[in-house]
């Protein structure tokens, strides 16, 4: 027997010269190529008619309705840009509940007579779409409803063109809907959200004496993921199908040394990460940041925030992108949340925010006014985020992020909130009243100049909190790596929204001057939901006790944290705000419960498989061999070596056992057990798996190790 295809994957990444600094073109960067495969503001104003220009950029900017009378005109001009950027199809895109995005091509083709046709691409077809749904998951939303799925145009997120390496497509980003209106994606109840918010905090902002001026939410959301050498990948069925190792033993080093972190970057990533980059350049994706994570092999992409919808948008464009870009590389981008135990897992941190008129309402102001907006605004996300907790927490569930939530490395299970000393110290003065009392400095009072400045950017940034206030934007580090930011932005929406209202409700209803009620206001708001506010170390051992005396929900699986989705009083808030229905939300659950069941039987399938297929003969073979050593040993009566090989085939044959016995479990339970049971014997069968990998003889151990997928690339 001989597993030697794991040596021959590190003899070719041996062979692998790197290449010579500056041995290729530079990237271009020239501005004029920046967004050229986007059908934006730019294209919209050379390719259309001023008139129609005109008025899709009051639809794509000004949020107006689109006017149905130009479509025919958009489309046309939007083929022809297409056709000059070398598409031969188009394909309206969407998001479907599976996380991921969905598209189906239809070339412009079309026939006139024999050997005769014409390229063609009309309103309708750009306006709406007809697809057969019945193989998305719809949640019992099929059931009820009937199969077909239908796609709308999205014009606030523009078109694009997608290139493959002898083609391209264009792309139109569409929401996914069933015929009677129901959400089948994560992109309809996200628009709807924004309205929400949109209204809400028009309606805060008026009382502050504020016009009804242009909104947008903020979304900057930080990817982090692993690469590894392609070779290695093909020879783990597990991470081939799961995306994660479900067997490999610790290696001597791995993270212990910090040493990766903020790291120089090896030559092979920065080709890679400069072919991402060249693409996201023409695609109008503002890749910013790129640096070496804290695990060994793993990564991140920081882009400029941008508009929400745009930027879940771009998201998924890059997690595409660096997919793609892994693959021509000869290396796998790992976008699991936990591809490799025992060093950190990846998140996706939802840098979040609300512009009002060009301002950052999360950002402390230069005067009283601003600083008043700031800390209402800052109280309602504060109210929302200790009521709806458990909301919050669902939206971060799944098989993956299970793995990496609580772990010690990532934020716990448990949703709080940082501000860190110095807005801490602002808001417990508020609570107290206290700075009205202290002596040489200027009264605490909301609203009217005697405020004390507010700090610009709390610079004590604390790593592990799941929500933190830092600076002037809200990072919500829980949603894992692979995640759409969609969902959870969706619903910090609809609480913060729900939250605007329920101060816009209490303002209204107050008598007599509004600095004063708002100063008494923002008191009992801090002083009912400051549990919610933690600055320690959320890692520590000490927090989920403290937490539950705070009565703060910990919800540690995707089975207890998904539950909220389904609690009556939690569905009204998504009902009265018009983002999901009960139907939508409960289709919402049984989505997630559903893909949960199946990822944790998919990996129990493949741990049992490799082991027994894989590990087991390699070890059986090694014992049978020592065995007939041991006994040609004993009867050629050799006074040395017997112990060490008896020794070595007593653990080697008790591992072989151990190995029996836990695929026996892991296989029963995949017939009748529940998924926490799988995961048990999954964990106990590991144990036995990665144990043997220390004593099996190296060269014939079958699995990349560790060492070498972490390390070798
Ligand atoms: P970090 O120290 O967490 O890396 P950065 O300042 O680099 O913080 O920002 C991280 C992300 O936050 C970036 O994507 C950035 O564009 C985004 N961000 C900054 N300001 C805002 C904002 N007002 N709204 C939303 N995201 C923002
Ligand atoms: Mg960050």
């Amino acid at each position: 027997m001989n597993a030697n295809n794991r040596i021959h994957a590190i003899n070719a990444i041996a062979a692998r010269l790197p290449d010579a600094p500056n041995g290729n073109l530079p990237p271009d960067r020239s501005m004029e190529t920046y967004g050229e495969d986007v059908f934006g503001e730019k294209a919209i104003q050379t390719c259309l008619p001023k008139a129609v220009a005109r008025k899709l950029l009051a639809t794509v900017k000004g949020g107006q309705p689109l006017d149905p009378s130009i479509a025919d005109d958009v489309a046309h001009a939007m083929k022809d840009w297409a056709l000059s950027k070398g598409a031969t199809h188009f394909t309206h895109w969407f998001q479907p509940l599976t996380g991921g995005t969905a598209e189906k091509h239809d070339a412009f083709l079309e026939p006139t007579g024999p050997a005769q046709a014409v390229q063609k691409f009309s309103g309708k077809n750009l306006i709406g779409g007809e697809t057969d749904a019945s193989s998305f998951p719809s949640g019992g939303l099929r059931s009820t409803f009937e199969a077909r799925g239908y796609t709308s145009w999205d014009p606030t997120s523009p078109a694009f063109i997608k290139r493959h390496a002898n083609g391209a497509t264009l792309c139109i980003p569409t929401v996914f809907r069933s015929y009677t209106g129901e959400a089948l994606d994560s992109k309809t109840p996200l628009l709807r959200s924004v309205q929400a918010l949109t209204k809400a905090t028009k309606r805060l902002l008026a009382h502050f004496g504020l016009e009804d001026e242009h909104m947008s939410v903020t979304l900057g959301a930080e990817q982090e993921y692993f690469l590894v050498d392609r070779g290695f990948y093909l020879q783990r069925p597990d991470l081939l199908q799961t995306g994660r190792t479900v067997y490999g033993a610790a290696p001597a080093k791995h993270q212990q040394l910090d040493d990766h972190y903020f790291g120089s970057i090896r030559p092979r990533i920065l080709k890679f990460m400069n072919e991402v980059e060249d693409r996201l350049w023409k695609l109008g994706i503002p890749a910013k940041t790129r640096h070496n994570e804290v695990a060994p092999a793993q990564f991140e992409l920081a882009p400029t925030f941008e508009d929400l919808n745009l930027a879940v948008d771009h998201n998924m464009l890059i997690m595409e992108t660096l997919r793609q870009t892994a693959a021509r590389n000869g290396l796998v981008c790992l976008l699991h949340e936990k591809p490799f135990e025992g060093v950190n897992g990846s998140g996706k941190h939802c840098n979040w925010s609300i512009s009002y008129g060009g301002r950052n309402l999360l950002n402390p102001g230069s005067n009283p006014k601003e600083n008043a907006i700031f800390l209402t605004v800052l109280s309602a996300v504060i109210r929302a985020i200790d009521l709806h907790a458990d909301l919050l927490r669902a939206t971060t569930a799944g098989a993956g992020n299970d793995h990496r939530l609580g772990a010690n490395e990532a934020p716990p299970a448990i949703i709080s909130i940082f501000l860190g000393d110095e807005l801490s110290a602002v808001m417990h003065e508020i609570e107290t009243g206290q700075a009205e009392k202290k002596s040489g400095r200027a009264k605490l009072k909301i609203g009217v100049d005697t405020l004390p400045p507010l700090p610009a950017d709390t610079t004590d940034r604390n790593r592990t909190s799941p929500f933190a206030f830092t600076g002037n934007k809200f990072e919500f580090r829980a949603p894992g790596s692979s995640h759409n930011c969609a969902m959870n932005q969706m619903v910090l929406n609809t609480i913060v929204a729900e939250s605007m209202d329920a101060i816009s409700d209490k303002i209204e209803a107050m008598p007599g001057d509004f600095n004063t009620n708002l100063q008494k206001l923002l008191q009992r708001l801090i002083r009912a939901h400051k549990r919610v506010l933690f600055s320690g170390d959320g890692y520590s051992s000490d927090w989920p006790k403290e937490a539950a005396k705070r009565k703060l929900p910990n919800l540690a699986d995707t089975p207890a944290a998904i539950e909220p989705l389904r609690d009556p009083a939690n569905q009204s808030i998504f009902v009265k705000y018009g983002v999901l229905t009960k139907t939508e939300l409960d289709s919402r659950y049984e989505i997630a419960l559903e893909d949960y069941q199946r990822r944790i039987r998919i990996e129990g399938g493949v741990a049992l498989e490799i082991a027994r297929s894989m590990i087991r003969p390699v070890v059986a073979d090694e014992f049978s061999k020592l065995a007939t050593a041991i006994s040609l040993a004993m009867k050629d009566g050799l006074k040395v070596g017997v112990t060490g090989l008896k020794a070595l085939s007593l653990k080697l044959g008790a591992g072989l056992d151990d190995l029996h016995v836990k695929c026996e479990r892991l296989d029963k339970s995949l017939v009748k057990g529940t998924p926490a049971d799988q995961i048990a014997q999954m964990d106990e069968l590991r144990r036995t798996v990665d144990a043997l990998e220390y004593l099996v003889d190296d060269a014939r151990w079958p699995l990349p190790k560790y060492r070498e997928m972490l390390f070798i690339y």
